[in-house]
C-alpha cells in the first residue's frame, strides 16, 4: 500500500472566500513545515500538538529574496496526526485565500517540497484501505458531495454514518453463525446434534430474506431520491404549463406567449420541493399538429411522458377538461398523474360537478398560475404520493447504489439456494456452500474481498481533491 504524501484543492476549482489544500501521508506535516511559517516567522509545524491551527504564511522556500518577498500569502493551517484523521494518515490543511491562482501557487509549492498530486478520490480510498470506513461508506462520501435534494443528502449522511454497513454487518454475522454451526456439526457430530436443524435455518433464512427484500424494495424510491423524479407537464396549448413551471421555479426560464404552439422543445429543470429533488420537463403543447417543427416538439413530449415519473396535466379551468383531453391521458393511465385546473381565477365560483368526475380517475387540483393559488395544495399533494411520508423518518435508508443492488441481489439468489436445498432435503454441506455464497455477497458491499481494479475504478469516478 501506498504511504507516500499526496496532495491537493480540496475546494474546487472555483475562486471563492477561502480554499482548503489538503495533504495526507507520512511526510504531510514535513512538507508543509518547509512552506508555512508562523508569525515570528518559525517552522514549527513538526513540533505542534494534534488538532490544532495555526496562523501564518506560505512561503516560497527557494526564493533568493528578503523573507518578506517569499511570501505568498497569510493562512492558517491545521495538523491531524495519525491515527485520528480523515485518511488514518498525518493530515495537513492549509486554509489560504480563495482565489484559484493563488490556490494553485501554493498547490505548486506543495508539490516542490515533496508531495505528489492526488488522484481522484485518493484521499477517500486511503481511508478505505486504512480500514476508517468500509466501501458503502466511501461511496456514500461521493453521493453526499454529489446530493441535489436535502432528502439525497439526508439518505447519504445515513448511509455515511453507517446505516446500511450495520445492517449489512449483522446479516453476515447471522449467516457466519449458521455456516460455522453446520461445519462444527460435520466435524464433531457427538457434541453438535443437526436434528431439526433444517426447519430452524429455514425459519432464519426467511427472516433474512424479508430484510433484504426490504433493502431491495428501497431501491426504487432510491432511484428517484438519487436522480428526481421526472416530472412531465403535458397538456393543451395555452393551458398555462410554461406560467405554471415558471411560478413553481421562481424563475422566468420557459418562454411564455400567448400564441398557441410556441414550448417546441422539452424544457428540463431541477426544482427542489419539500427537499425532494423533481427533474420538471415542459413540454410542447399536445395536439394534432401540422406544423412539422412542431410536431417534433409534440412527438417528444409524448416520449417524455412515457419515460416519466410523475405526469402534471394541466387544464383550462374555463375550457374544461374534455374528451380530448381524456385520450391524452388514456395511454398513461399506468403513470402517477395530478390533474391541475388551472385559470381558476377565471370562473366565477368552482366548478364541483366537473371536478367530481375528474376526481373519479385522477388526482385533480384546482390552482391558477396567474395569482398563485393552489400551489401549497399542490405541493402537499406531491409530497404525499411519494415515499409515503416515509422521507423525514431517521432511520429509514434508501439503496441508491447499483453495486449495493447487485450484491444484495446476489445474496437473495443465494439464500433462495439454501432454501431449494433445505426443501430438497439434501444434505446439510450443501447448505454451507450456498450461505457462504451469501456472505461473500454481502461482504462486496462493504469492500471486503473485491479486486484492486473495481476498487481503483469505483474511486476514479470521485472528484478531485476526496
Ligand atoms: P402553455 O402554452 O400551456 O405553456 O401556456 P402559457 O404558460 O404560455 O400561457 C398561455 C396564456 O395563459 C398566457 O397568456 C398566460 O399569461 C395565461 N395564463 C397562464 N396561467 C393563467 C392563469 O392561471 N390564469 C389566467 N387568467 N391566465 C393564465
Amino acid at each position: 500500500m501506498r504511504t507516500d504524501t499526496i496532495a491537493a484543492i480540496a475546494t474546487g476549482n472555483n475562486s471563492s472566500g477561502i480554499s482548503i489544500i489538503r495533504l495526507s501521508g507520512s511526510e504531510a506535516i514535513s512538507v508543509a513545515d518547509r512552506i508555512f511559517v508562523s508569525k515570528q516567522h518559525k517552522h514549527i509545524l513538526s513540533v505542534v500538538k494534534t488538532h490544532t491551527i495555526h496562523y501564518g504564511y506560505i512561503i516560497q522556500p527557494d526564493k533568493e529574496e528578503t523573507e518578506k518577498e517569499r511570501i505568498l500569502d497569510e493562512v492558517l493551517v491545521s495538523v491531524m496526526r495519525a491515527p485520528n484523521s480523515y485518511t488514518t494518515e498525518d493530515v495537513v490543511e492549509i486554509n489560504c485565500h480563495g482565489g484559484i491562482v493563488i490556490t494553485n501557487m501554493i498547490l505548486e509549492q506543495v508539490l516542490l517540497s515533496g508531495a505528489r498530486l492526488a488522484e481522484p478520490g485518493e484521499f477517500t480510498k486511503r481511508a478505505f484501505l486504512n480500514g476508517r470506513i468500509d466501501l458503502s461508506e466511501a461511496e456514500a462520501v461521493m453521493e453526499l458531495i454529489d446530493a441535489g435534494s436535502r432528502a439525497a443528502a439526508m439518505n447519504s449522511e445515513r448511509m455515511l454514518s453507517g446505516s446500511l454497513s450495520k445492517i449489512v454487518e449483522r446479516l453476515r454475522e447471522s449467516i457466519l453463525f449458521e455456516t460455522a454451526f453446520i461445519e462444527s456439526a460435520l466435524d464433531d457430530p457427538e457434541h453438535f446434534d443437526l436434528s431439526g436443524y433444517p426447519e430452524k435455518l429455514s425459519e432464519k433464512i426467511k427472516e433474512l430474506l424479508d430484510e433484504i427484500e426490504a433493502l431491495l424494495q428501497s431501491a426504487e424510491d432510491g432511484e428517484l431520491i438519487k436522480n428526481g423524479i421526472r416530472t412531465v407537464i403535458l397538456g393543451k396549448p395555452n393551458v398555462g404549463k410554461s406560467t405554471f413551471l415558471n411560478l413553481i421555479a421562481g424563475a422566468e426560464k420557459a418562454i411564455v406567449t400567448e400564441i398557441a404552439g410556441t414550448t417546441r422543445d422539452v424544457l428540463s429543470q431541477n426544482l427542489s420541493i419539500r427537499g425532494i429533488e423533481f427533474v420538471f420537463m415542459d413540454t410542447a403543447g399536445i395536439r394534432n399538429t401540422e406544423d412539422v417543427v412542431e410536431k417534433i416538439g409534440v412527438d417528444k413530449a409524448k416520449q417524455a411522458a412515457q419515460d416519466a415519473d410523475l405526469i402534471l396535466y394541466i387544464a383550462d379551468s374555463a375550457a374544461g377538461f374534455d374528451e380530448e383531453d381524456e385520450k391524452i391521458l388514456a395511454p398513461l393511465s399506468d403513470k402517477k398523474i395530478i390533474v391541475l385546473m388551472n385559470k381558476s381565477d377565471l370562473l366565477a365560483k368552482p366548478d364541483t360537478k366537473s371536478f367530481d368526475r375528474i376526481g373519479k380517475s385522477y388526482q385533480v387540483l384546482s390552482v391558477s398560475a396567474k395569482e398563485n393559488t393552489g400551489i401549497r395544495e399542490f405541493k402537499d399533494l406531491v409530497e404525499s404520493m411519494f415515499f409515503q411520508n416515509r422521507l423525514q423518518s431517521d432511520d429509514q435508508i434508501y439503496l441508491t447504489n447499483i453495486r449495493h443492488k447487485e450484491a444484495l441481489a446476489d445474496t437473495k439468489n443465494a439464500l433462495l439456494h439454501v432454501m431449494e436445498s433445505i426443501d430438497a432435503g439434501m444434505t446439510e454441506d450443501f447448505y454451507a456452500i450456498d450461505l457462504m455464497d451469501a456472505y461473500t455477497s454481502l461482504g462486496r458491499i462493504l469492500g471486503k474481498e473485491l479486486g484492486d481494479d473495481l476498487v481503483e475504478e469505483i474511486f476514479s469516478k470521485f472528484c478531485l481533491g476526496k
